[in-house]
């Protein structure tokens, strides 16, 4: 061995003692403080558990438009107004709840941006985001209550009403760069939230579906549950829903959110279902016997139910819809009774859902996760259909929330057992 490879061998072993030296070093010194990590921990864990406990359950609530953005127009009203009346009505109860922390993003007739609305949410750290707007058609028929989570609108009907309430941005200066080129009038943009992944969206339907449920009790027409890209939700970090609580383009239904017994109404129904949804969260959290589970009592005493009807067939879109249609069956079954009208000239529309040349059995594949599913005879098919209403509203209603499983489904309609062409019976029902 030579010199220099004994010098090197050396340094080497030298450095090895060095290190195992060092090993032990750590290693007792991590022995010695290992009781007091435990401690540590065991202390921070407490700590965030009772302030956990503690927290107060934060709701905002963002009444849309105000100030020189009107938001729709109707013939006596704006609906900026009818916005901020239900907003408060909802704060109030919402205030005299003290496991509650409630922020309104506005009190007065004021304009704020999309996007300083979504940061109150986020500053105050909210646990629920609750958008109330007022919806407006070309048709002053249209009536009923919406409850929007974020996502991809499914019908041009969702996406029009996403972009109807985004258009504010157009309101602002230098929007396409505060916005990250997202321009609220053009259908690409709203591509983006096909590929978003939202964490908090199961949350959202939870209680969008509860809003739509005690909205539905409380006379509105439940027009169900529905997805498309709002901006205002795509930038809170919390369970958040956009509610259109019905038409100010309908004069009845603008009549009613004008007056105060609507607004008290609807804030009511909403305060009924986020009751429901806080008891559903403290269970989760290990806390079941909080004080939601009191005032749902008296908030559903005072809700003066005038339906018991859930309609809970129309609550959500896609997967989850067909989910809830078969655990509510018995529902649908007895509306379908309660609506056909013994009047023989009464029309009955029904969702043609599918064809086939031979008979299908209801556990086949197509139609088991349907109950109820009738069918008729015609050109050689056998002709499957879904629901039967003398309402034409209520079964584009159900057209539009199985459009995920049966996007080919098709109105059509029946007088006296015969198969009359829709046009036909829409005009023999006056619409
Ligand atoms: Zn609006």
């Amino acid at each position: 061995m030579n010199r220099k490879k004994f010098i090197s061998n050396k340094k080497q072993f030298d450095a090895e003692k060095e290190k195992k030296v060092l090993g032990m070093k750590i290693s007792f010194q991590k022995y010695l403080l290992l009781p007091y990590g435990f401690l540590i921990l065991f202390l921070s864990f407490f700590v965030s558990l009772s302030s956990a406990q503690d927290k107060k359950f934060v709701v905002v609530i963002d009444a849309g438009h105000g100030g020189h953005d009107p938001g729709a127009m109707g013939k006596i009203s704006r609906e900026k107004d009818i916005n901020l009346g239900v907003a408060i009505e909802l704060s109030k109860l919402m205030e005299d709840n003290k496991e509650l922390k409630v922020v309104l993003t506005r009190k007065t007739d004021k304009y704020l941006t999309l996007q300083e609305r979504a940061d109150i949410a986020n500053d105050n750290h909210a646990d629920l985001f609750i958008c109330i707007h007022t919806n407006s058609s070309k048709s002053a028929m249209a009536y009923g209550a919406e409850t929007y989570t974020l996502g991809l609108a499914k019908t041009n009907a969702n996406l029009e009403v996403a972009m109807r309430e985004n258009s504010v941005i157009l309101l602002e200066e230098n929007y396409q760069t505060k916005y990250q080129g997202f321009d609220p009038a053009s259908v690409d943009s709203y591509i983006m939230f096909e590929f978003m992944q939202d964490k908090y969206l199961d949350k959202s339907i939870e209680f969008a579906s509860l809003v739509q449920r005690h909205l539905d009790r409380n006379g509105r027409l439940d027009r169900g549950v529905r997805q498309a890209g709002f901006w205002v939700l795509h930038r809170s970090a919390c369970p958040s829903t956009l509610i259109e609580l019905g038409f100010i383009s309908n004069p009845e239904e603008e009549l009613f959110l004008n007056s105060e017994y609507g607004q008290k109404k609807m804030a009511q129904a909403i305060y009924s279902a986020f009751l429901e949804f806080k008891k559903e969260h403290d269970k989760r959290n290990g806390k079941p016997n909080s004080s939601s589970t009191l005032n749902q009592i008296s908030s559903n005493k005072s809700e003066d139910v005038i339906s018991e009807n859930q309609n809970n067939y129309s609550t959500s879109e896609g997967q989850k819809k067909i989910e809830e249609t078969n655990t509510s069956n018995n529902t649908i079954e007895e509306k379908q009774k309660e609506n056909i009208s013994p009047s023989d000239q009464q029309p009955i529309f029904k969702l043609q859902i599918l064809a086939s040349k031979k008979k299908l059995s209801p556990q086949s594949n197509e139609l088991k996760e349907l109950k109820s599913v009738d069918y008729y005879f015609e050109d050689g098919l056998y002709k499957y259909t879904f629901g039967a209403e003398t309402d034409y509203n209520k079964i584009v209603q159900l057209k539009n929330d199985l459009s995920a499983k049966f996007p080919q489904a098709f109105i059509i309609a029946f007088i006296n057992g015969k198969k009359t062409d829709v046009k036909e019976a829409l005009r023999l029902t006056g619409k």
